[in-house]
């Protein structure tokens, strides 16, 4: 086996779209994970924790077996597979594939009951790990530390009927079990004959077979459903072993109470699993339903894809959209009718968006206020702006709006700053953070990607300040307030750094020199005036120098 390229860098293209990984990331910690999950997922604090760790050791483990390889890669190496328990839509498959995306490892998600409706078993999750391969680009290495997904895992738990013609439930979960430990997958598939003619004509040219296989030791697997009828199960246990805290549950509100977080291997037994297949998952954790509260979190959130996607939409046809806050509360209102979690969010708002999206386009405007009203009734509401779409009020309330959300991500950022800027060696400024949000509203970046960027044009201008050392021999740093002040008109005028601080400095080198030859001085402290007036700044430099003061 080769062991893959592990590293931390990633590399990423100006101009917005996502990081991308270069190398896979086995260096970052489960805390290093967790705060990135805080970054996008609402709630679920357990099940972020749970996930963030298991799945971090698991990818140490396998880097510190291959590390050393020989007789630790046989040292009983026991797989952190995960069950996750919960209802659709609150964040099962969301937080998997960010860990994943974070990690730089392929994912794949797969459906556990397409293996029962073909009853081709074996085949369908050798499918998926060919799948990773092709996710890791071609490449296998890469693929060995793939994340497969298995949703909709409760379907195949038995309950003694047959559900497809000749395969039960048992006999898929049998066939899962060699591959969530340990086995060989062709590459080739079997029945293809496209796949058949290339090893034919290997053997033709070689003389021998070519075998192209990818093992699953490494893969990791991560299981889940909403395993209806298991908080039954539960609760008959508890009740029947009579603890204390069944005394403290019926004190309070039963409705209230998730028994599923109380849930043990015996009861996925009972359920219908295996003890062999429940064995190969060790990990289990349980996702909430999401609240009132958390659906408008997560509507608030500027990372939130929900709320990004609608604005591009409307950006397609040059019009920024805006909610309101009191929108959005009700927003969160409607969706937890629905009961699908935050999938229940994209209904409710395309529901009230969709005949804005229909009409605005022809109407030339540019702005679009998600009001209260509007959710409540946009039909009336779209008679009422198309009846006067250019009214001054509407601009008012768009200011207002806008200023709601700018209050909205600062909150945001706030709470989670310490660990936003953990280890960047950089500080977050009240202008910073301004500067982050207009990237976010400019480019319709996610506040991740935003604030990527901007720690990337402040590694430039740091490195543009060694460069300028290497040349010259004197030391320069930017003020804090020099820094905010370039890093603004680079983003306004969509610049290079390099190019921007050239001619900056070049404006400033000869009076360095001068002071340098005059005093010997070789450290210089930027400040933010001499990049707004280089001249006066030069002369008042050098008037201090030739009257005995240093700068
Ligand atoms: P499931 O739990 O059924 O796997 P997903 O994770 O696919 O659901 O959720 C669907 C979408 O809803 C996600 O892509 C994400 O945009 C949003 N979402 C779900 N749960 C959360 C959450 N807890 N915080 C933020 N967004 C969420």
């Amino acid at each position: 086996m080769v062991v893959p390229r592990f590293g931390t860098q990633q590399t990423r293209s100006r101009g917005g779209a996502p990081p991308q990984q270069a190398l896979i990331n086995f260096d970052l910690t489960p805390e290093d994970l967790e705060s990135y999950l805080d970054e996008y997922v609402i709630g679920q604090r357990e099940a972020k924790a749970v996930l963030s760790t298991k799945i971090c050791t698991h990818f140490r483990r396998v880097r510190y077996m291959l590390e050393r390889g020989g007789r630790f890669q046989d040292a009983g190496f026991v797989k952190n597979n995960v069950i996750m328990i919960g209802p659709t839509g609150v964040g099962k498959t969301y937080m998997v594939k960010l860990l994943a995306q974070k990690l730089g490892v392929p994912f794949v998600k797969g459906d556990a009951t397409k293996f029962s409706e073909t009853g081709y078993v074996g085949g369908d999750v050798e499918d998926l790990i060919r799948d990773l391969v092709h996710e890791a680009d071609g490449d296998i290495e890469r693929a060995q530390f793939g994340i497969v997904y298995l949703d909709e895992i409760d379907k195949i738990a038995s309950s003694g009927n047959l559900i497809g013609p000749d395969v039960s439930r048992t006999g898929v979960q049998r066939a899962l079990l060699k591959p969530l430990e340990e086995t060989e997958v062709d590459l080739r598939v079997p029945h293809d004959p496209i796949s058949q003619l290339e090893a034919l004509e290997h053997y033709r040219r070689t003389g021998q077979k070519k075998r192209r296989t990818i093992n699953t030791r490494y893969v990791l697997f991560v299981v889940s459903g909403a395993f209806s009828g298991l908080e039954e199960i539960i609760k008959k246990r508890l009740h029947k072993q009579g603890l204390g805290f069944m005394a403290e549950v019926s004190s309070k509100n039963e409705a209230d109470v998730n028994y599923l977080r109380f849930v043990k291997t015996e009861d996925l037994i009972e359920y219908g699993f295996e003890s062999e297949f429940v064995g190969r998952l060790p990990v289990i954790t349980v996702f909430d339903p999401l609240t009132v509260d958390e659906l408008y979190e997560i509507l608030c959130n500027p990372n939130s894809s929900v709320i990004v996607n609608k604005k591009r939409d409307f950006r397609a046809y040059g019009i920024n959209l805006v909610f309101e806050d009191e929108a959005l509360k009700l927003l969160a209102i409607q969706a937890e009718k629905e009961k699908t979690g935050a999938r229940a969010l994209v209904r409710v708002i395309e529901r009230a968006l969709i005949p804005f999206e229909k009409r605005l386009p022809s109407l030339r405007v540019r702005f679009l206020v998600v009001t209260k009203e509007l959710i409540e009734d946009p039909q009336g509401m779209l008679a009422t702006f198309e009846a006067n779409p250019h009214d001054p009020s509407w601009e008012a309330r768009y200011q207002k709006a806008l200023e709601e959300e700018t209050k909205r991500i600062k909150k945001f950022i706030k709470e989670r700053q310490k660990k936003l800027w953990r280890g960047k060696g950089i500080k977050l400024t009240p202008e910073r953070m301004e500067l982050a949000i207009a990237l976010h509203r400019r480019d319709d970046f996610d506040l991740h990607q935003a604030l990527e960027e901007l720690f990337i044009l402040m590694r430039q201008v740091k490195n543009y300040e060694r460069s300028f050392e290497r040349r010259t021999g004197f030391k320069v740093a930017f003020s804090d307030e020099a820094m905010d002040l370039i890093l603004k008109h680079i983003i306004e005028m969509d610049q290079g750094v390099y190019a921007y601080c050239d001619r900056i400095l070049n404006l400033l080198e000869y009076g360095l020199r001068l002071v340098n030859e005059r005093t010997g001085q070789t450290l210089f402290t930027i400040p933010k005036e001499a990049i707004e007036q280089p001249d006066q700044y030069l002369n008042s430099l050098i008037r201090h120098t030739y009257s005995g003061k240093k700068s």
